[in-house]
């Protein structure tokens, strides 16, 4: 199937499931995950009406942004880990961030954000799972993290992002995504800016839509197997 098939079907299922949950049409966004993927994938994508695109590795979102430089109204997002040497790069050509989780990030970030750019819209990423390994601050370090975004004149705080640990079922995927649920409303309730949960991928759109995703990030349902990554 084309990108343009899947990326139709992908748009059904998430309709579907808004239907479904009784979500407002059009409440949910479509984030495409291009990383890997050739610019050519991501053009097919755009011809289609596609204009979010995610990547997760710095200098392969540098070299697409640059590549794509005349397709001025693709918006990007960035949502990889990222490490202080790189944040740069990221804060001259990113539209979005998602994994904001740490302090020295988010200063660095703001800093090096172009004056003549808007601000940097960012996610606070969250570790819903509490996986040692994985990025994401614990919701108990949410309020301390809000206060400094919301300090940094080039950041505009936008909501939050998690990568839950795969659950089994549905039901157990909706109740992981309770906790996180609660906090984004809160979050909403205290900043109007903020309208962002960025949740939901190919395995679990439909908990995510449920749990009140905003933004899905889907890859693979779209452009394919990766080869790596
Ligand atoms: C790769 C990736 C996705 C997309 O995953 P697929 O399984 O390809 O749909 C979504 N979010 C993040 C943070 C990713 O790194």
């Amino acid at each position: 199937m084309s990108v343009a098939d899947n990326l139709q079907e992908v748009r059904c299922e998430i309709a579907e499931i808004t239907q479904r949950f009784a979500r407002p049409a059009e409440s949910v966004r479509l984030l495409a995950v291009s990383k890997t993927k050739p610019v050519e994938d991501i053009l097919a994508a755009y011809a289609a009406g596609q204009r979010l695109f995610g990547e997760n590795y710095v200098q392969e979102a540098v070299d697409k942004h640059q590549q794509l430089s005349s397709y001025a109204d693709i918006e990007w997002h960035f949502i990889g880990p990222i490490q202080s040497n790189k944040s740069r790069q990221i804060a001259e050509t990113m539209a979005w961030v998602h994994t904001i989780d740490r302090d020295k990030i988010a200063r660095r970030l703001s800093e090096q954000r172009p004056a003549d750019m808007p601000p940097l819209n960012v996610l606070i990423q969250v570790n819903i799972s509490d996986e040692a390994s994985k990025s994401g601050i614990s919701l108990d370090q949410l309020d301390d993290m809000v206060s400094l975004v919301m300090a940094l004149p080039n950041l505009r705080l936008r909501g939050l992002m998690a990568i839950p640990a795969p659950q089994v079922s549905e039901a157990e995927q909706i109740q992981v995504y309770q906790p996180l649920k609660q906090a984004f409303q809160a979050l909403q309730q205290q900043y109007p800016d903020v309208d962002t949960l960025s949740i939901g991928m190919s395995g679990d759109l439909a908990a995510a839509i449920a749990s009140g995703s905003t933004m899905v990030r889907v890859g693979t349902a779209i452009f394919g197997a990766r080869n790596y990554a």
